[in-house]
Parts: C-alpha cells; structure tokens; sequence
C-alpha cells in the first residue's frame, strides 16, 4: 500500500520569547524567530517542524520561501527521503546555500516527523535507536562574570555534567576571569565549555585558545570565521583542547570536507543547516567513519531522536528555542534529555502561543 499523499503544507512566522537575550561576541538574538511547517496528509496525519530564523530580519523572507516551496510537495506521497531528494533536484541549477537549504530542511523534518507517525513509532525507535536519556549540557550567553557563573552554578545543581559558556570578550584577560569564576563556580565534576562564536581571527584565537588550554575545557567552540577551514586547522594544530565545529556548515558535504581538512576534533551538525533529518544521517555516518564525537545544535526535540541513533553520540545540547510555543517543552532532568516516547518527534504546537506570538 502506498504512502499517504500530501494534501498541504501549512507556514507560519512566530517571534516566540527567550528566557533571556543570546548574547554572544558575534551579536545578540533578543527573541526566537520561528518558522513552523505543518505537513498535512491524506491519512489525516500532520507532520511538525520548525526552523530558527536567527534575527527576525529573515523571518519573513524564509517563511514565505518555506511555503512556495512546500507548494512543491502537494499530491506526492510522504516518503522523506525521496522527497528530500526530489525537491533538491529542482534546485540544482540554482543552488541552494544559505535560506533555501535552511527551507528545505525543515520541510524534510516535518516529512520524516509525519513518516514515523504513520509508522506509530518515535523517531529514533524508526531509526534504530532507543529513546533512553543522554548526557546533556547547559548553554548560556556572553552575561559577563557574576551572571555567568552563577546561571552555570544553577545548571550544575540541576545535575547538568557539562555547562557551556559564550566568550570573545573584548581582552582575553575578561574571557579569562569569565572562564575562571565559572569554573571555579561549577567545581571539577562538571565539564566546561567555551564558544567564540566565529570572533577571533586566526592568529588572536591561536593566542587566546593556547593561553586557555591550561584551564580544564572541555572543548573550544569555532573560534573563527565558520568557513575558514584551514585557519581552523591552523588553530587545532597549535592547541591541546579539543575543538568544536559544525553549527555553521551547510549540509553533508561540508562536514566531510571540514573533516578531511583537519579542522576540528568535534563536530556539532545544526540539524536545519545540515539538512534535515536526512542530511543528519548522512553527516552522521560520515562522523563515524571519521571518528568523530557529534553533537547537536538548538533543535533539541528532533536532535535528541537523532542524538539517540548516531553511533558517535558525544553530548545534546539543551537551549530550549521553540519552548514557549510547544505543548509539551523537552525537559532536562538530572543533566539529560529523552526524547519524546510519541510517534514521530513529540513536536505539538501550543495554538493559543502560536497565536500569541504570530508574526
Ligand atoms: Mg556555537
């Protein structure tokens, strides 16, 4: 029996609130511009996703993409992967870097969310996997000293085993006292992350990161720009803490080729900027075969499914983007998150938020 059919695709912009602004040393996310897609389906089944649209600048212009290429899909049968192929094939000439792979992504997850409902099975059950908790961290902002350290020394009581913090400040001697307060606040028994946000240029961060591998980190996250590879390379040769990478990668292909350049010891796939739940498991395979730990980046309902099925699964990341508008948010207890045990991702929207935050 053939697959139900796509009967629509539903888009809608929210601007859905943050506990607190995103500050970070390559600007500050004040809110969470969502794009939700609902995948509807001749079995009556509706498929959900969104995507983060980063500033609500680019709100508009990747819903309205999102739905004209959704348009595409109307009539054909929910087979995710197929379609994901299929419609990429329609952009071949005109490439689709940047806001159409972020629209493509998302329609590829709502596919794959309506695909495993119609299979009546959670996601990473679908894929193999199970949907045991996984060891997660905490992610907070650039909030200076007292507010960094003391929201890190909150996330260590809730039972988180790693905290990330953001730095780049202005001299390294305030990313190191940032850096040595939180870890002073969070003891030796949880695991410090740093993230520069792409800030540094390469001979700054070969400096910095080196001064910074006698403090204990965990891991060092894109200390320069996201596409300069062998400036990135140029950084992990010099340095003994392990470097992180990945959030800003478009798809498959970038990661295996950031991979072979020797970039990082770490990748961190952004489930929209690598393609969906398809282009996930092609990066995780290709994380693999490099040996390489993966973990995620925001999305973490469906990164949590995916987390549970990548044999190189290292730690999920806990920022909760889409909860104000979800009915029921991803909880983290004692450090971990589980994925939904619903068919498909666990992904309902809350309508009353929704028409709360529509933009
Ligand atoms: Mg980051």
């Amino acid at each position: 029996m053939p697959a139900p059919a796509i009967t629509r695709v539903v888009v809608r912009p929210v601007v859905a609130p943050l506990p607190r602004p995103l500050r970070t040393a390559s600007g500050v996310m004040e809110s969470a511009p969502l794009v939700l897609v609902d995948i509807e389906t001749s079995a009556g089944i509706t498929g959900h996703a969104y995507a983060f649209a980063y500033t609500p600048v680019l709100l508009g212009a990747l819903a309205r993409l999102t739905g004209d290429v959704g348009t595409l899909l109307e009539g054909r049968a929910i087979y995710p992967a197929d379609l994901t192929r299929w419609l990429r094939g329609r952009f071949v000439i005109a490439g689709t870097s940047g806001l159409l792979d972020m629209a493509l992504a998302v329609l590829d997850i709502a596919a794959w969310d309506a695909h495993a409902k119609l299979a009546g099975l959670p996601l990473a059950r679908l894929l193999g996997g199970d949907v045991a908790p996984l060891p997660a961290y905490a992610s907070f902002g650039m909030d200076g000293l007292e507010d960094t350290a003391s929201a890190a020394a909150g996330a260590a009581a809730e039972g988180f085993g790693a905290v990330k913090i953001k730095i780049g400040y202005e001299t390294f001697a305030q990313d190191l006292a940032v850096v040595r307060a939180t870890k002073h606040a969070l003891g030796d028994a949880v695991a410090l992350l740093v993230d520069y946000n792409q800030s540094l240029t390469v001979p700054e961060a070969v400096l910095r990161c080196r001064a910074l591998d006698h403090e204990g980190l965990a891991w060092i996250e894109e200390p320069t720009r996201a596409d300069d590879t062998a400036g990135h390379a140029r950084i992990a040769a010099e340095i003994e803490t392990p470097l992180q990478l990945g959030e800003s990668l478009f798809g498959p292909q970038a990661i295996a080729d950031s991979i072979r350049g020797g970039a990082s010891d770490l990748m961190m796939p952004d489930l929209i900027k690598v393609g969906g739940v398809t282009g996930w498991l092609a990066a995780s395979a290709i994380c693999q075969a490099a040996r390489m730990p993966v973990s995620n980046h925001f999305f973490q309902e469906a990164s949590a499914h995916l987390m549970a099925a990548t044999p190189t699964a290292h730690l999920v990341e806990f920022f909760d983007i889409a909860g104000p508008i979800l009915r029921v948010p991803l909880q983290a207890i004692d450090g971990r998150v589980r994925a939904s045990e619903e068919p498909g991702l666990g992904i309902e929207w809350s309508e009353e938020a929704v028409a709360r935050y529509a933009a």
